[in-house]
C-alpha cells in the first residue's frame, strides 16, 4: 500500500456533499501531516505516514464530521514531530487543535511505561466524557497499532495486547463498536494467552466454514418461506463469531464446541419492528425454538443500546443454528455504536449541532451519567473506584413494575434500583418486592426481575444500607441526607 493510495482512499470516503472549505482542510492535512513525518519508519518498515492515514480511514467510517479526520491525520504530529499545537490553531481550526492536544496527552499516558495502568484508564474516560471524539480516534489508533503488533519486541506485545484486553476492547463494546471490539480482542488473543489461542483454534477446525455454508444454503428456503407471508427480507447476512469470543463460551461450556451454537449466525435485515416480529412467528413454525434461548433485544436493548431477537431453532436436518432479526436502523447502530447516535454528518456543523452532538440519547444514559460524575468528582478516588465498579463489571438490567428497564451494576440492591428511579424514592424505601414477593433490602437483584419499591413518607433511609449499596453515587446520597439530619 502506497502513501498515494491511502490519501486517494481517504479523499474517497469523505461525503458526497462535503464543502469545498472542508475538503480543502482534508488535503492540507494530508500534504501537513505528510511532510511532518518525512522520513519517519514505523517498526515494520513502511513509512510512518501510513498509519495515522489509516487511522483517518476507519474514522471517515464513522462519520464524524471533517475536523475527527482532520485530528486523525495529524494526531501523531505533536508527539512525534515537534510541531506545535498553536501551529495546528493556526493552520487549522481550535477544535482539530482541541482533538489533537487531547490524544496526545492519552497518548503520553499509554505510551509511558511507568505510568499505572489505573492512570492511563482514568485519562482515557476522562477524555471520552469530555469529547467522545477523543477516545473513537484513540480505538481507530489502537486498532491499527494492533494490526502491527508483530513487528514490536515479544515484551512489548504482550504488555500492550493486556492492555488492548483490558482497557480498549471493553471501551469498543460499551460504546457499541462490537465490530472494532471484536478485532482488538483476536489481534491481542495470541499474545495474552498463546497455548488457548491455539487449543480454540484447533477446537473449531473447520466447523465454521461448515456451518456458514449450511447457513447460506438455507437463506433461499427461508426467504420463499417468508415471501408466501408477504415478507421480504431487506439483507440476509452471516454473522462469524470471532475467536476470542468463542474462547470466552467455551470456558463456560466445558470446552464442549458442540454447545455452542452461534459459531455463525444468520442475520436477517426487516424494514420495520414490525416485520422483524412477523418474521420471527414465521421462523418459529417453520423451525422449534431450542427453550430457552430466545432473546428479545428490541423490546429490552443492551446498555450500550444494542437492539435484535435472538432466537435458536432446530433447523433443516435438525441441526441448530441462531437467527437475528433487526431493522436496518438497527444494523447501522450496531455497526457504528455510538457514532451513529450522533448524526453528525448529516448537516453541517454550527454551534447548535454541536450542542447536540454531545448530548446522548435515552439509551446511552449511562454515558450521560459518565459526563455528570465526571463534573462532580474530577479527581477524586472515588470517582475512579465508581468507574471501576460501574463501567467496566458486567451490568444488570431489571424492571419497574410499569416495564422500564434499569440499568444496574452487578451486585445491585433495592436500595440500587429506588435511588435509579428517583433519590426521594431511595430515602423513603421501607421494602422491596421482587416479582411480587417481599425480598430483603439487601437482595442482590438479577436481570429480568421486576422491582417494586414499598416507602413511607418522611423516613430516612438506614445508616445500615451503607453496608450492602453497590453503588458508589448512591452510597454518597445515604451519607449525604444522614450527614445533613446529622444521623451519622
Ligand atoms: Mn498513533
Amino acid at each position: 500500500m502506497t502513501t498515494q493510495y491511502l490519501k486517494q482512499k481517504i479523499l474517497k470516503s469523505l461525503p458526497a456533499n462535503i464543502s469545498a472549505k472542508e475538503l480543502a482542510l482534508v488535503k492540507k492535512a494530508l500534504s501537513f501531516a505528510e511532510s511532518a513525518h518525512q522520513g519517519q519508519k514505523r517498526k515494520t518498515g513502511e513509512d510512518f505516514i501510513h498509519h495515522p492515514l489509516r487511522v483517518a480511514l476507519e474514522i471517515s467510517k464513522m462519520h464524524l464530521g471533517t475536523n475527527s479526520i482532520v485530528a486523525a491525520i495529524l494526531h501523531d504530529v505533536v508527539e512525534d514531530c515537534n510541531v506545535d499545537l498553536k501551529q495546528i490553531k493556526s493552520e487549522f481550526n481550535k477544535e482539530v487543535a482541541y482533538l489533537v492536544q487531547a490524544l496526545t496527552k492519552v497518548n503520553a499516558l499509554t505510551y509511558k511505561e511507568e505510568i499505572r495502568e489505573k492512570e492511563n484508564f482514568r485519562n482515557i474516560i476522562l477524555a471520552m466524557a469530555k469529547d467522545i471524539r477523543v477516545v473513537l480516534i484513540k480505538l481507530a489508533d489502537r486498532l491499527d497499532n494492533m494490526k502491527t503488533i508483530w513487528a514490536l519486541p515479544p515484551s512489548k506485545q504482550r504488555k500492550k495486547s493486556l492492555e488492548t484486553l483490558e482497557i480498549f476492547a471493553p471501551l469498543a463494546y460499551r460504546l457499541g463498536i462490537s465490530d472494532i471490539g471484536a478485532q482488538l480482542e483476536d489481534l491481542a488473543f495470541p499474545y495474552v494467552y498463546p497455548k488457548e489461542y491455539k487449543d480454540v483454534k484447533q477446537i473449531i477446525g473447520k466447523r465454521r466454514e461448515e456451518l456458514e455454508n449450511y447457513l447460506k444454503q438455507l437463506a433461499p428456503y427461508l426467504r420463499r418461506q417468508l415471501k408466501k407471508h408477504n415478507l421480504s427480507p431487506l439483507t440476509i447476512k452471516f454473522r462469524t463469531k470471532h475467536l476470542y469470543s468463542i474462547w470466552r463460551k467455551l470456558k463456560k461450556e466445558d470446552m464442549d464446541i458442540s454447545r455452542i451454537y452461534d459459531l455463525v449466525a444468520m442475520r436477517i435485515i426487516m424494514s420495520n419492528i414490525g416485520e422483524c416480529y412477523e418474521a420471527l412467528g414465521i421462523i418459529h413454525q417453520l423451525w422449534k425454538p431450542v427453550p430457552g434461548r430466545f432473546k428479545d433485544y428490541i423490546a429490552i436493548p443492551k446498555p450500550n443500546g444494542y437492539q435484535s431477537i435472538h432466537t435458536t431453532v432446530f433447523a433443516k436436518e435438525g441441526r441448530i443454528v441462531e437467527i437475528q432479526l433487526r431493522t436496518k436502523k438497527m444494523d447501522e447502530e450496531a455497526e457504528w455504536g455510538i457514532a451513529a447516535h450522533w448524526l453528525y454528518d448529516a448537516q453541517k456543523a454550527n454551534p447548535q449541532q454541536k450542542k447536540k452532538l454531545f448530548q446522548p440519547t435515552k439509551r446511552l444514559y449511562w454515558l450521560k451519567q459518565l459526563q455528570e460524575w465526571q463534573k462532580k468528582f474530577y479527581t477524586s478516588q472515588e470517582f475512579l473506584d465508581s468507574l471501576k465498579i460501574d463501567f467496566f463489571k458486567d451490568r444488570i438490567f431489571v424492571l419497574t413494575p410499569k416495564g422500564d428497564v434499569i440499568d444496574l451494576p452487578d451486585g445491585a440492591t433495592p436500595i440500587d434500583f429506588a435511588y435509579q428511579i428517583h433519590t426521594e424514592i431511595g430515602h423513603q424505601a421501607r421494602g422491596a418486592k421482587v416479582n411480587g414477593k417481599i425480598v430483603p433490602l439487601d437482595y442482590k437483584l438479577k436481570s429480568g426481575e421486576v422491582v417494586e419499591i414499598l416507602t413511607q413518607k418522611g423516613k430516612l433511609p438506614s445508616p445500615s444500607w451503607l453496608e450492602f449499596v453497590k453503588m458508589i453515587e448512591v452510597k454518597r446520597k445515604i451519607q449525604d441526607i444522614l450527614r445533613k439530619k446529622k444521623k451519622i
